[in-house]
């Protein structure tokens, strides 16, 4: 795609409705690609302006399904518009799309979750990270079984500044189920608060944009959907490698109701477990009866950093997993059972 900042002020040129758009190529929805379509341009519009300027901008759509937020993202202005689809279906209207648009819209037939989106844009348009971000925009309205897995792969690129954050601090405007967008911005003591609240608030300042009811939605899905903006930023809260926070974030709440003391234990093989817990608690001067929604990110904080100081004098720790540990037990209590059955023979 070439950088140009010309047609400022395009307005796409009359064309079928979204609804025309469904009925003309037959598009109904398929439940396992989660799909459910937004036709009121207005809402798409609203969507859009969620973004910020996008007007002269690089933009990513994931998932553009008939088109509707699509055609928003051209009315707003983009320079130039990437699509990325997973279902054949949808290419034909896109195409017609794009026609309408010469030049700006760039059709891409996949999946999101193998996408590499950093060759996606041009060089230039990168920024350095501490400054401001770049003219980049990643704007979706995600099917649901995506949305999740699609997010913690963006937080790791944000960790690593791989991915669509080759570019710097690009942007993003997606949309959850309601209740995952509730996670996603829970604050410390709140009933939401869970590991995808710490993973997105220790990269990113994420911002609850407005809740579109399920009814607005074309076939109405269960749930409610909130849409939230996320901006990385330039100091991510925790500075520990993105595996090492989510190793510790992931067995705090895996006890989420318990002391998270509970959680933390469980970083360390059975027969060290009680020393080293403690040890990690008194390094990260973290009360060990908070409960895990009560912690807050500096907590993570000093968690993290008390853990890797833990896995920098002990090799081995780091890869340890208790489950793991679990599991070989439950296996050995089996095979044990079944010599002994057969010597009962
Ligand atoms: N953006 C459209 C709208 O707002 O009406 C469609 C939204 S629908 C919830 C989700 C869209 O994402 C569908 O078009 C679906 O085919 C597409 N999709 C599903 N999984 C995908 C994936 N892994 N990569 C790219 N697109 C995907």
């Amino acid at each position: 795609m070439g950088a140009s900042g010309k047609m400022a002020s395009f307005r796409l040129p009359p064309l079928p409705t979204i609804g025309d758009i469904i009925k003309l190529y037959n598009l109904r929805a398929q439940k396992q690609l989660s799909q459910n379509f937004l036709l009121d341009l207005r809402l798409t519009d609203k969507i859009v302006r969620q973004a910020g300027n996008v007007r002269n901008g690089f933009v990513c759509e994931v998932g553009p399904g008939p088109g509707g937020l699509t055609r928003s993202i051209l009315n707003a202005g983009a320079a130039q518009l990437l699509v990325v689809e997973k279902d054949t279906r949808f290419l034909p209207g896109l195409q017609l799309l794009a026609e309408a648009a010469p030049e700006k819209v760039k059709i891409v037939h996949g999946d999101i979750l193998t996408y590499k989106m950093e060759r996606a844009f041009p060089k230039q348009l990168a920024k350095k990270w501490d400054d401001g971000p770049p003219d980049v925009h990643i704007i979706g309205n995600l099917p649901f079984s995506v949305s999740t897995p699609l997010i913690i792969r963006w937080l790791e690129n944000i960790a690593n500044r791989d991915g669509p954050f080759v570019y710097g601090r690009t942007q993003l405007t997606l949309t959850f189920q309601k209740e995952v967008a509730e996670r996603l911005t829970a604050s410390t003591g709140s009933r939401q608060r869970s590991r995808l609240s710490i993973m997105a608030q220790y990269l990113c300042n994420v911002r609850s944009c407005f809740t579109i009811p399920g009814r607005a939605f074309v076939p109405k899905p269960e749930v409610d959907v909130g849409v939230l903006h996320f901006t990385p930023l330039i100091q991510p809260q925790i500075n520990q490698p993105f595996k090492m926070v989510e190793k510790v974030v992931r067995n705090v709440f895996q006890f989420r109701r318990k002391y998270c003391r509970r959680g933390i234990e469980m970083l360390f093989p059975e027969a060290r477990r009680l020393e080293l817990a403690e040890q990690m608690l008194l390094t990260a001067d973290v009360d060990p009866t908070l409960r895990p929604t009560e912690l807050s990110i500096s907590h993570f904080r000093n968690l993290a950093d008390a853990y890797s100081k833990l896995c920098e004098e002990d090799a081995g720790l780091f890869s340890y997993e208790f489950r793991d540990e679990l599991r070989q037990k439950k296996k050995q209590r089996r095979t044990s059972s079944t010599i002994e059955e057969e010597a009962e023979r």
